[in-house]
């Protein structure tokens, strides 16, 4: 059994949502919790997706950049920087770092 850092809060209503979500095995995990740098613990049902962190090009970029920064991604099978958006709470756009292999967050803030 996995234990997880969330396990001892002093939140009991979050920390019976984290229990039960983080003692699953990772292939059985339907949602998990994100941290709001705002609003702290809530379901990922709380926000919404925005894509992985994709570098702007320079000023004038070519045909080319242009075309890879519209529509390419990394899509990595590991550690990821992502823009998630906290629709059912402050508004806010904030960025995370999460294993897209097991959906651990490994932190959230505000971007600079
Ligand atoms: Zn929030």
């Amino acid at each position: 059994m996995i234990l997880y850092r969330y396990q001892y809060s002093d939140e009991p209503v979050l920390d019976a949502i984290k229990r039960q979500e983080y003692l699953q095995p990772p292939g059985d995990r339907v949602s998990y919790v994100l941290t709001c740098p705002n609003c702290g613990p809530r379901e990922v049902t709380d926000f919404s997706f925005g894509g992985e962190v994709n570098p702007r090009p320079h000023e004038t970029p070519s045909p080319r950049e242009l075309g890879a920064y519209n529509y390419f991604r990394d899509n990595v099978a590991g550690v990821q920087r992502e823009w998630w958006f906290h629709r059912s709470g402050c508004g806010e756009w904030f960025l995370a770092e999460r294993d897209t292999r097991t959906n651990e967050v490994l932190l959230t803030e505000l971007p600079s």
